[in-house]
């Protein structure tokens, strides 16, 4: 027997989320953004529920091969673009669409051989102060990627940094539009939280990446229930011990926990090492057989331990879910967690071990 954990990849969430997506912004073409193996869930696995996007972006070039071995003959767009000049050349095999975001991959462009010209996404550096040309010099980056024959369209992009916060998006999009008014070609600005929070922003394609998965951009001053988004992924293991603690017993390394009062508590098979948090501390929630209880003492590395008072039924071998829906239909958000965590639902989603075995839930 497998060590009883698992991570269930919800393709029917994909195809709601997606279509919540399409909804929010009728007039743009979606990208699913697919970068860190689409955020923990495995781009082979996320596959059948998102291949009703416009197009995959995302910024490994082996993950851009894998979305092209999947059989995927639309667009590819690479986020960050060619680390090297020889990535060109993957570009040109594989009909990837790349990000020129400095002047040295102007540079690589110019010099590099292809039969068929490049489309590019020029960015602009709009207030983030990641990457991008500063909106001063954009103009010049743009006729000299115009004058390029291995360049075909131009289109313009740029990444916002609080379209999820009270700060929002207009100085951003000031700047972007102030900049870029009278260049032709494609725009794409938003990303989930803009989509969702300023669905009005003219953005011909959209890239949604943590809203496709199912949580909230902006939680906790919104929740994945209120933008009407599914979990994407469930976490589930089981418990495998029990035990009665008396009062002031304590629980796991440190003691952390002492107990006030008689308590029951599980044993889960789930810990650091799977991915769940070492963080999260006593009263982090969880759902035993559904129902919600808390989280007592510390992580350890392979075990957590979890309050069963309002579970009494609960023995070894009762499901427990870390965060997702557990088989009673009742759910737990990755969001509520992060939180308790003091990070959010991306991080987690990310971090799940490559220990854990995975399933997808299909469509039946
Ligand atoms: C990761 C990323 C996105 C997606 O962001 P979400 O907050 O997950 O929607 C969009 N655009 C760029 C450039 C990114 O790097």
């Amino acid at each position: 027997m497998p060590r009883p954990i698992l991570a269930t990849v919800h393709t029917e969430a994909f195809l709601h989320n997606l279509e919540r997506v399409r909804q929010s912004v009728a007039d743009s073409r979606v990208w699913a953004v697919v970068k860190a193996n689409a955020y923990g869930h495995g781009i082979e696995r996320a596959f059948e529920g998102l291949r009703g996007a416009d197009g995959f972006s995302l910024l490994d070039l082996n993950e851009a091969e894998r979305v092209r071995a999947l059989g995927w003959r639309g667009p590819v767009l690479l986020l960050e673009g060619v680390f090297e000049p020889r990535d060109l050349e993957l570009c040109s095999r594989l009909g990837l669409w790349h990000t020129v975001h400095c002047s040295e991959q102007i540079d690589m462009l110019s010099a590099h051989k292809t039969q068929v010209p490049h489309r590019v996404f020029l960015k602009m550096n709009s207030g983030m102060n990641r990457l991008g040309f500063a909106p001063q010099s954009y103009r010049t980056a743009w006729t000299r990627l115009n004058a390029l024959p291995q360049v075909d369209e131009i289109s313009l992009i740029t990444h916002f940094s609080d379209a999820d916060g009270p700060k929002g998006v207009d100085e951003q999009v000031k700047v972007f539009q102030a900049a870029t008014e009278d260049l032709p070609g494609e725009r794409s600005i938003s990303n989930s939280a803009a989509t969702l929070r300023h669905p009005g922003l003219k953005s011909d394609w959209v890239r949604p990446g943590i809203a496709v998965y199912g949580s909230a951009p902006d939680y906790p001053e919104h929740d994945a229930a209120h933008w009407g988004l599914q979990p994407a992924m469930t976490l589930s293991a089981k418990i495998i011990a029990t035990q009665d603690l008396r009062t002031g017993d304590t629980v796991g390394y440190g003691s952390s926990f002492v107990a006030s009062a008689p308590l029951r508590i599980g044993v889960v098979a789930c810990g650091y090492a799977d991915g769940y948090p070492r963080h999260c501390t006593t009263g982090t929630p969880v759902l035993v057989n559904g129902v919600r209880t808390r989280l007592v003492g510390r992580v350890s590395m392979d075990m957590i331990t979890v309050d069963l008072s309002h579970v009494p039924q609960a023995t070894v071998g009762t499901e427990v879910t870390l965060w997702g829906r557990a088989r009673n239909g009742a759910s737990l958000s990755i969001d509520e967690v992060a939180k308790a965590a003091g990070t959010v639902g991306y991080e987690l989603m990310c971090a799940v071990a490559p220990r854990v075995p995975v399933v997808v839930d299909a469509v039946c």
